[in-house]
């Protein structure tokens, strides 16, 4: 089978691979639709996998065959794959971060250390707990958004504590940002505001429930955020774009008392700073939680059930539609570049 790996040299190419085979509790899974993703970039940029690793973590697909183990599933089932497939028993498990199950994000394991879905068939591991059926109203691209950026926009929300009313920024307002827009409405949140500067992304973030929207071009963030709440700050903030300083203007944004969950990704090497009076002198009860993306069969469900009984659009999400296999590359190369009309794009297999 044909396969886009990672090649070195912060490139990717075309491989070819043998089909893969399942035993015990796996599955393979013939890819029908796939999404590249900022952490697949990530990847590529900064080296981080192995040469001649099939990239590519987002995807919906039907299986194939299966292991004798699998109870739950049967060859024909179409299925979402979600981006953090772990070993569901390993110890992490029982402490409650899956994510990290056998290592810091090594629940990440399509396109880290095993082969990732930009290919014609991937392997999962531990089917029954890990994949989830996609329902006959979802489609195959609505399907493939659920698998990273719902569960990671939705966590965002979820570390920062979301409640009624509560007035909430979100700084970054990409894909996963946009996601952050939605679960923080959907948690009953009464102001949001979303910080961008693209348009695509501005018009996004308004109709999935920003409020109002702040560029960080024009000025201090946190400054910005005061005057616009009269001086009282935010009571939650999500992070989900900027640099290593961002957490700066976070601790700043949010009131005493107020939490910060931070689903972003801090690729640079370097110290992450924020200023200690703005994080009350240390004693301002002001939380900041950092955190994976959930994976799983039970998270995918319910995130499917979002779709499938009308709560989230996902399709809001797509800028741009690929088809057929070889054209996973020029939708992985329009990643990289990301122009500014860019959200996320989607492939159908
Ligand atoms: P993206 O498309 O690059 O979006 C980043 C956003 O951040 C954009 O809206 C950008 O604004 C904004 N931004 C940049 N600098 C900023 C600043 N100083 N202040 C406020 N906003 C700023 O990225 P994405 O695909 O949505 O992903 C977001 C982050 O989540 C990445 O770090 C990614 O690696 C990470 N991620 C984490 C997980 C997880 O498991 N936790 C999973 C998936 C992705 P513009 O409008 O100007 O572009
Ligand atoms: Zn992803």
């Amino acid at each position: 089978m044909k396969g886009l790996a990672y090649i070195g040299n912060q490139s990717v190419g075309w491989v070819e691979k043998p089909i893969p085979h399942a035993k015990g509790f796996e599955a393979v899974i013939r890819l029908i639709a796939v999404a590249p993703c900022s952490s697949d970039v990530h990847n590529v940029e900064e080296n981080l996998v192995q040469v001649g690793r099939i990239v590519g973590h987002e995807g919906v697909g039907e299986i194939v065959e299966i292991g004798s183990d699998v109870q739950d599933f049967k060859v024909g089932d179409r299925v979402i794959i979600p981006a953090i497939t772990p070993d569901w028993r390993a110890p992490e498990v029982q402490l409650g971060f899956h994510q990290h199950s056998r290592g810091l994000t090594r629940g990440a394991i399509i396109s880290n250390t095993a082969d990732g879905v930009f290919a014609e068939y991937v392997l999962i591991n531990d089917a029954d707990c890990n994949l989830a059926l996609l329902p006959e109203e979802v489609s195959p691209e609505e399907g493939v958004m659920l698998t990273d950026m719902v569960s990671t926009g939705m966590y965002g929300a979820e570390l920062a504590e979301v409640g009624f009313g509560d007035t909430v920024v979100v700084l970054g307002i990409g894909p996963v940002g946009l996601m952050c827009v939605a679960a923080a409405r959907m948690r009953g949140a009464g102001r949001i505001i979303a910080v961008g500067t693209r348009p695509k992304c501005v018009e996004a973030a308004l109709y999935y429930g920003a409020t109002d929207i702040v560029s960080y071009k024009d000025g201090d963030v946190a400054k910005q955020i005061y005057k616009m709440t009269n001086k009282k700050g935010a009571d939650r903030c999500i992070v989900a774009g900027g640099g290593l300083d961002i957490l700066n203007t976070a601790v700043a944004v949010v009131r005493p008392g107020g939490n910060i969950g931070n689903v972003n990704y801090f690729a640079e090497k370097g110290d992450i700073t924020f200023s200690n009076y703005m994080w009350g002198m240390g004693i301002g009860n002001k939380t900041i939680r950092g955190g994976h993306c959930p994976g799983g069969r039970v998270r995918m469900e319910h995130m499917a059930n979002l779709v499938k009984y009308g709560r989230l659009d996902t399709t809001k999400l797509i800028t741009h539609r690929f088809q057929g296999l070889d054209s996973i590359e020029e939708a992985f190369l329009l990643m990289m570049k990301k122009p500014s009309d860019l959200i996320k794009p989607v492939v159908l297999l």
